[in-house]
């Protein structure tokens, strides 16, 4: 075909209106391609001239409108009508601070939704797509943004369509295209040209950016790429970074409306009976409202919410777990069942070949990795004598042939290209000496059935150098034996000996190892396309068997173990032989004395398979549709479970689940578009410190609701009982709203940045469905709301009798309240651990660092001439910090002691409940 170009590309790529009415020839002619792609310098240049294969960006929101968004909070509303009804009755000092506080809260929450959704965007961008792509006649996998018009793309189920193509070549090709034309059944594909006036949903030849490929394999020449493409043309399509309201969030949002409509209740009936009953003047009474709703409004709490999940989102980005779904954070300190797969996430997916069956031996294999160096040895130690080579041969090359893969030196590292299991074959024969170039020369691959997860096995059709057409065949050793009914022998084809290869399977089997077996069978001689009941008919030869190794991940062994004892199971579900799978999952440290396969399960009952489920950790030769029955069969236990899976079938299991994982390297886009999450690094440990920072992330917010809500009912309760006794306010609306605005940004905010605690993996994990606050939590509110109310007024209505200065009194009133703040965050940082222990200090640095900013603030305001004017205050003498620290540090005593009695007497009920781990349970 044509590949001469001209010297100047045109400034754009040619328009192709008619791609889907061409044939494909014309069409590679038009865009000077051919089959075998574009040279790698040609895509370069067409790329720099044409432009990435991009969706334009939406414009991100103006910063004024973000600015604007975060007024439209309820407890700012409040706060708003405060300062506006305290502005009409000229208290503009209480005015002017309660705007401060709304511009400082306003900001804070600016700042930080920005920087969420920044680090949202940024994970955008780290799951980009690829695709394999053929340039240079070579296919290799590609970022999708590097596309261009005339390069040769293979799609096959599971993939998100890169770019607009016209397809040359089709194996049962189906695209969901519900997102471009509405249509939810997927669409079937041809290569046949359609006519011109085809409206765009029956335009079979055409595959269209951003659609599912949900069966089969084809092969496109990319005519559109970025906003050429159809998708491109459709702008509210285009993705765009939302921040989804998570459950946390509503519930928080409710718990403000509640709380509003309560305060605002309260501080009507107040002001109503301060009027009339203890003659306070109408002014005196607005000023007493206003200061109970700002005292007890914590409107510091949403912005904490925000920015606790943003931080753990970002943390776990680091640590290669990807959130596509925020709601999905907050159930992730609750699971307590996790399904992994084994391949890859629980074993280290680095394949090594290491023993070769054939049926009249057994060869070892040297070399580690998939360095094509080392040698195939009969397993006495001598080398294979001539008929053994011819086996070995015949055995290697169906194991190039029927194979993806592809290795690449780079600097002496070796890479591979593909899955790995083929990559391992493929080492396999180039350790025999096979040359993979010669060897598609001398028998090209005319059709391809590729592995599937169903059929377990992968066929491929060749032109053999004597003229006839032979199919290679490679899969799991059940699978294949099950067609095979000849066996390649020293003298040729000879009956199947179904015993001596099913004890050959077990032998490899019990090391651990994967097992494929390799098989072949000849074809019709005019045969050019391959199905699957052609390799199923008329029997198979079976040539040999490969074992492979792929050792558990260290890091997995160690994880499962922290799933342990953090009481969660870990259930391997895999598609790998039940042998293998028992014995991996021994090595990982799983209850492996009972393994049931997938065939088994389809057998059990649907009310039977919760109990099942419970008891058995190893799933082997399972579907993806057995995934889902499993899935559903732990939720029926109320089990909060999370579930991985890479292939196209697995995702109504990934959606299933209460948090489904994708897997980043081996999945496909199927199956991450259906996940919560993506692993970057495909690795169950990971998983596990997900589960780690998602445990964090709530304890870091019921500890900030444990801070806020204490010292809102301290503020307010000491407002609310000086006005339902008639006494003066111990502390004014404006100084309150001073220390609401100091503390935000200062104690409340540390809290977001407490590390995780010492036994954070050492608990069972919280019940599901547990609110945010417990009883016993909201009894320590109260505990700590009275205390702080009662310390306050004391230390007022003393200071106010001895001396007579309402000023100073005050003054007194409001660091007595900062100073309660500061000792209870200090006991507040955990809510179970003991402060007396070294460990609790580790992490300390934020909330220490916020109590000495407290405290220069604090001075200021108290010894600052300007301040002392503005908010009423008299100078403090030394005596009187001693008398504060005295009369406030109590409360950490108190909490502590309060802990050390719930950890004791849960030991004791802990002693009588055999299994049950000793931990507080909050
Ligand atoms: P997991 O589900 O834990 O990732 P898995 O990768 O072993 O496990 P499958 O991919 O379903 O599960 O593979 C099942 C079996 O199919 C394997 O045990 C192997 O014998 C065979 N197999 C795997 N990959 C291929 C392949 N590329 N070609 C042919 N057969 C394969």
């Amino acid at each position: 075909m044509n590949r001469s170009l001209p010297p100047e590309l045109p400034a754009d790529a040619p328009p192709l209106p008619d791609a889907h009415a061409r044939t494909p020839a014309e069409l590679f002619a038009q865009l000077a391609s051919s089959d075998v792609g574009l040279s790698a310098t040609e895509a370069y240049r067409r790329r720099i001239r044409w432009g990435e294969n991009r969706l334009p960006a939406n414009p991100p929101t103006p910063a004024w409108r973000r600015w604007v968004r975060q007024f439209h909070n309820l407890f700012i509303y409040v706060l708003l009508t405060s300062a506006l009804i305290s502005s009409l009755i000229q208290h503009w000092v209480d005015a002017g601070v309660i705007m401060a506080v709304v511009l400082i809260n306003a900001t804070i929450g600016f700042i930080q939704e920005g920087k969420a959704e920044a680090a949202l965007r940024s994970i955008l961008r780290l799951s980009k797509n690829q695709c394999l792509v053929m340039r240079d006649g070579q296919s290799f996998t590609l970022d999708s943004q590097l596309l261009v018009p005339g390069d040769v793309v293979a799609l096959q189920a599971g993939d998100r369509v890169p770019a607009d193509m016209r397809l040359f070549y089709n194996k049962s090709l189906r695209c969901d295209e519900a997102m471009l034309t509405g249509e939810s059944q997927p669409t079937e594909k041809s290569v046949d040209a359609v006519s011109l006036d085809t409206p765009l949903a029956e335009r079979s030849t055409m595959a269209y950016m951003g659609t599912m490929v949900t069966f089969g394999t084809a092969r496109g020449l990319v005519t559109h790429t970025g906003n050429r493409t159809q998708i491109g043309q459709i702008s509210e399509l285009v993705q765009h970074v939302a921040l989804p309201e998570t459950p946390l969030q509503r519930q928080l949002a409710q718990l403000a409306r509640q709380l509003t409509l309560v305060i605002l209740l309260v501080t009507a009936a107040t002001a109503v009976f301060g009027f009339l009953v203890r003659d306070y003047s109408l002014a005196a009474m607005f000023q007493g409202a206003i200061g109970i709703a700002v005292a007890a409004i914590p409107e510091g709490l949403p912005a904490i919410v925000t920015i606790t999940l943003a931080m753990g989102v970002e943390r776990m980005a680091r640590k290669h777990a990807l959130v596509r779904r925020l709601p999905a954070v907050e159930v992730l300190g609750a699971v307590d069942v996790i399904c992994s797969d084994k391949t890859g996430t629980l074993t280290a997916n680095a394949m090594t070949a290491r023993l070769l069956v054939t049926s009249t031996a057994r060869f070892t294999i040297s070399g580690e990795g998939y360095a094509p160096i080392g040698d195939i040895q009969h397993h006495h130690g001598r080398s294979p004598n001539e008929d053994e080579q011819q086996q070995l041969n015949t055995a290697c090359g169906i194991a190039l042939s029927c194979n993806d893969a592809n290795v690449t030196e780079d600097d002496g590292d070796w890479n591979i290209h593909g899955d790995p299991t083929e990559a391992a074959l493929h080492v396999l024969a180039l350790k025999q000496g096979l040359n993979a170039a010669d060897h598609a020369r001398h028998r090209p691959r005319l059709d391809t059935l590729p592995f599937e997860t169903e059929k377990r096995y992968m066929a491929s059709l060749h032109q053999m150098a004597n003229g006839t057409r032979e199919i290679a065949i490679k899969g799991a050793p059940d699978q294949l034996l099950h067609l095979c009914r000849y066996q390649w022998g020293p003298r040729g084809i000879e009956p199947l000996n179904k015993h001596y290869w099913e004890a050959e399977v077990n032998f490899l089997t019990n090391q651990g190892m994967r097992v494929l077996a390799l098989a072949n069978k000849a074809a019709a001689d005019n045969a050019s396309q391959l199905h699957h009941d052609q390799v199923t008919a008329g029997g198979l030869v079976m040539v040999a068997l490969v074992g492979i190794s792929d050792p558990p991940r260290a890091e997995a062994v160690a994880a499962i173990a922290q799933c342990q004892q953090a009481g969660i199971r870990v259930l391997m579900i895999t598609g790998d032989n039940p042998t293998t799978a028992a014995v991996i999952g021994r090595e990982l440290g799983l209850a492996a004395d009972r393994v049931v396969t997938g065939a088994e399960l389809d057998q059990v009952a649907a009310q039977d398979l919760p109990a099942l489920a419970e008891k058995v950790s190893i799933f082997a030769r399972t579907s993806p549709a057995n995934k889902l029955q499993l899935v559903q069969a732990l939720q029926a236990h109320r089990h909060a479970l999370a579930m991985t899976g890479d292939g196209v079938n697995d995702a109504p299991a990934l959606r299933q689940a209460d948090i489904g994982i994708a897997m980043g390297q081996k999945g496909t886009d199927a199956a991450r578009d259906a996940a919560a999450f993506v692993l970057t690094d495909d690795n169950f440990a990971t998983i596990v410190g997900a589960v780690a920072e998602g445990r964090r992330i709530h304890d870091n917010i019921v500890k900030s609701i444990v801070f806020i809500l204490p010292t809102s009912l301290a503020e307010a309760s000491v407002i609310l009982l000086a006005i339902l006794f008639g006494w003066l306010l111990p502390i004014t609306p404006a100084q309150i709203l001073w220390v609401n605005m100091i503390t935000a940004v200062t104690l409340t905010l540390a809290l977001a940045f407490e590390p995780p605690e010492a036994n954070l993996m050492q608990r069972p994990p919280r019940p599901r469905h547990q609110g945010l606050l417990t009883p016993r939590l909201l009894y320590r509110v109260m505990l700590v709301g009275g205390i702080g109310a009662a310390t306050i007024f004391l230390l007022f209505r003393w200071h106010l009798q001895r001396t007579g200065d309402i000023e100073l009194a005050r003054c007194v009133a409001v660091n007595a309240l900062v100073c309660f703040e500061a000792f209870y965050l200090l006991t507040a940082r955990s809510l179970h651990d003991a402060i007396w222990h070294r460990r609790y200090w580790a992490g300390s640095g934020p909330a220490l660092l916020s109590i000495a900013l407290v405290a220069v603030m604090q001075l200021a305001f108290t010894y600052w001439p300007l301040s002392q004017e503005v908010f009423s205050l008299a100078p403090l003498a030394p005596a009187h910090w001693l008398i504060l620290v005295a009369a406030t540090s109590p409360i950490l005593l108190l909490v502590e002691l309060e802990k050390a009695w719930l950890r004791h007497a849960h030991r004791r009920w802990s002693l009588h409940q055999p299994g049950v781990p000793g931990h507080v349970h909050f």
